[in-house]
């Protein structure tokens, strides 16, 4: 059975984060590294039953709740069916898209999709899914409608254009957009999907391909509580947990530190891999030190044998890493010259190349 735990948070951090995030780039840099400055005691949320009493006893007053689902690896991740909406429908069938709904099919639900480019939907027909030709159809004839879209551009298209979900939506119905936009798209997307009657929840994912393929996804989700609560089943077919944060805006706003926090890491590891080889060491002896201390990363164990022979299998593409989001300014230089060298489409991993490039310039 899964375990529910509620935990509140203890400090107002998450606060600050998120208010940094949803600035515009310059002032969220700056914000952020304020807000973290003054809460020296930057700590992951931990259960309940393991945090000491606080020394102070002064009240705190928690800025939102968090809910986290969390199962163990015996567990089954499929809900009751009964509990789980009748017609759902998936509009974005790119590298994340597809095995979501590829997992809401598995999980016997009744998944209706579309997608711009339409033979990505053949491999779900072929498992059983019904298609639609736009939007506005699969959202007229699904309780629950899920959007995976590249950027805010397309998010704000499939929701809002000519076509959209949002001609298809009606009181009753649900559009939970898990797309990574920055908060300000997501809060457009939600008043023209409310406008209609509708409810929204933003719902961006933690988490690349391979967890995408193992329904290990992590949502953060932000809206409206009862879509949450509708929603929580589907969510949890496609994840391992899921963290509801408020206001719209919050979830963006969480994704977009997550990323910014991933961006530096793989700029800071791809320099070290390199660094390594040019002092005379094996970078591929560098990867498995990594791997076995403090700092290590599921992302380095996995990247790392592939960048050390200058391959970069997109997993997470690297134009989605350099969109406009608040990363750190020295990394966010390097994604802009890998953009510049044609590697937009290969994993953001391929972010070493632009280092090469800087190097060789220099000698
Ligand atoms: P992707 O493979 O490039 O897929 C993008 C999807 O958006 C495709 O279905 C594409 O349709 C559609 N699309 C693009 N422009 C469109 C437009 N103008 N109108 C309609 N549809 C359009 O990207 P992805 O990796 O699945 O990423 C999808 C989202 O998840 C992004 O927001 C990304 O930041 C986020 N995300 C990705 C990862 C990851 O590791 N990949 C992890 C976490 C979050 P076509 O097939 O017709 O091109």
């Amino acid at each position: 059975m899964a375990k529910i735990l509620t935990v509140k948070p203890s400090c107002t951090n998450h606060y600050y984060l998120a208010t940094a995030a949803i600035l515009s780039p310059p002032k969220a840099a700056l914000s952020l590294s304020k807000s973290m400055a003054a809460c020296s005691s930057f700590c992951p949320q931990r259960p309940l039953q393991y945090r000491r009493k606080p020394i102070s006893c002064l009240p705190i007053k928690p800025q939102f709740s968090v809910q986290v689902k969390a199962f163990s690896s015996q567990e089954s991740s499929a809900p009751p069916k009964d509990e789980i909406p009748a017609r759902i429908g998936f509009l974005g069938l790119g590298i994340m898209g597809s095995p979501m709904a590829q997992n809401l099919i598995k999980a016997g639900c009744d998944v209706t999709v579309w997608n711009r480019t339409k033979s990505k939907c053949d491999p779900l027909i072929s498992l059983g899914a019904k298609y639609k030709s736009s939007p506005e159809e699969v959202a007229a004839s699904c309780d629950v409608t899920f959007a995976m879209l590249a950027d805010p551009e397309s998010a704000v298209d499939v929701a809002c254009g000519k076509h959209g979900a949002a001609g298809g939506m009606s009181p009753g119905k649900g559009y939970v957009d898990v797309s990574t936009v920055d908060g300000e798209t997501s809060k457009l997307i939600s008043a023209h999907i409310k406008s209609t009657g509708a409810l929204f929840l933003e719902a961006p994912v933690s988490g690349s391909k391979k967890p995408a393929e193992d329904g290990q996804l992590i949502f953060l989700t932000a809206g409206d509580k009862s879509l949450y609560e509708t929603a929580a089943p589907l969510l949890d077919i496609m994840g391992k947990s899921r963290f509801y944060l408020g206001d719209v805006g919050n979830g963006a706003a969480m994704k977009l530190v997550v990323n910014m926090i991933m961006g530096s890491m793989m700029a800071s590891f791809s320099e070290g891999l390199l660094l390594s080889e040019k002092v005379g060491l094996d970078p591929k002896v560098l990867v498995e030190v990594i791997s076995q201390g403090a700092i290590s990363a599921p992302m380095y164990s996995m990247k790392g044998p592939s960048m050390v022979q200058s391959l970069y299998p997109t997993a997470f593409p690297l134009k989605h890493q350099q969109k406009a989001t608040p990363i750190a300014a020295a990394a966010n230089e390097l994604y802009k010259v890998a953009k510049a060298h044609g590697l937009s489409d290969n994993d953001f991993s391929a972010v070493i190349e632009a280092l090469k490039v800087k190097l060789q310039e220099r000698s």
